[in-house]
């Protein structure tokens, strides 16, 4: 295992890219985006600017990890030389299926094909190629550079010698992988999106405000970040992407998304990526306590 492809230079492509270069893998980051790809290698600059001011890395570690990164746009050449491909496109099924068709085109025949979706159907994925037994779920948690977990999900046909070689992967990115089987959501984001999504109703019925419920979750439940917070670090789109994958996939009111968020998306009120969601990141001063949004002042 040598070459990395990593599909996708979003908020996870980035720092998936990040890691796999870190230890040594040489890594092709493809985007169809250049912006994005340019936007992703600056990101992945000023993560590593970050470390070495913890001295956590040298000036050489942070060279060459910048040398292990290539960036393209083409898939086809990106792809021609992987030993691993980790999609980690826009969270949406067409595209994905999409993705997978051309990556199982155009990889070598031995290339292992992960994704690293929140919640969509390994199974499904897997179908649209012809090599099931090589597709498999490699879920990294943001931020990518700092989380220790990595949820490896089997799909129904993914063979033993490929889960094996993906969670020793995971291992040599200093990662501690959780095997998992290929239900919506998975454990991370069957458990996590459910806490949000009331987390969401609590607010869009006036139970408390944005603070009040982050501060509850936070200091009553130990939890890092409050779920509001969390949800506009995701990504508002992502979190109902997710929501619905669950209400589709179990068919349980339960997991119906907020009214509320389903506007927020509508309105591109997306959180931390589009400049504000539950709290405003653009007035926000760098250092300081969050503002919530305007819309949510009390
Ligand atoms: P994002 O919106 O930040 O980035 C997605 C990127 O995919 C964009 O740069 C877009 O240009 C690119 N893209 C779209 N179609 C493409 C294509 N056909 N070929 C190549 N690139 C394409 O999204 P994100 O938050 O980085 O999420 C990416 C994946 O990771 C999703 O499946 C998401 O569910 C999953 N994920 C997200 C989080 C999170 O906290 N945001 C956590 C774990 C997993």
């Amino acid at each position: 295992m040598k070459n990395i492809t990593v599909v996708g230079a979003g908020a996870m492509g980035n720092g998936i890219a990040h890691v796999f270069a870190m230890n040594g893998y040489q890594v092709n980051l493809v985007d169809i985006s250049q912006e994005a790809l340019d936007k992703a290698l600056a990101t992945i600059s000023k993560n590593l600017d970050r470390m070495l001011r913890k001295s956590k890395i040298t000036e050489q570690d942070k060279s060459n990890t910048l040398n292990n990164i290539q960036a393209e746009t083409a898939i086809k050449k990106g792809v021609a030389n992987a030993d691993l491909v980790v999609e980690a496109a826009t969270e949406n099924v067409d595209i994905k299926l999409q993705i997978f068709k051309t990556l199982d085109e155009y990889a070598p025949a031995h290339t292992i094909l992960a994704t690293n979706t929140s919640s969509i159907s390994i199974t499904k994925i897997a179908a649209v190629t012809k090599r099931p037994e090589k597709v498999i779920g490699m879920h990294f948690m943001n931020p990518v550079p700092v989380m220790k977990l990595v949820e490896v999900i089997k799909g129904y046909a993914t063979a033993p010698e490929v889960l094996e070689t993906v969670m020793n992967t995971a291992r040599r990115l200093d990662k501690i992988p959780v095997e998992v089987n290929d239900y919506p959501g998975f454990v991370a984001n069957r458990i996590l999106l459910p806490m949000i999504n009331e987390a969401i109703y609590s607010l869009h019925e006036g139970v408390a405000g944005v603070k009040e419920i982050d501060t509850v979750m936070k200091l009553g439940m130990a939890h890092p970040m409050g779920p509001l917070q969390l949800a506009d670090f995701i990504g508002l789109d992502v979190c109902l992407s997710i929501l619905k994958v669950l209400h589709d996939g179990f068919g349980q009111p339960k997991y119906a998304p907020c009214p509320l968020l389903v506007n927020m998306v509508t309105a591109k009120r997306l959180g931390q990526k589009s400049g504000e969601g539950f709290y405003d990141y653009k007035s926000t001063p760098e250092g300081e306590d969050l503002i919530v949004s305007r819309f949510f002042k009390r």
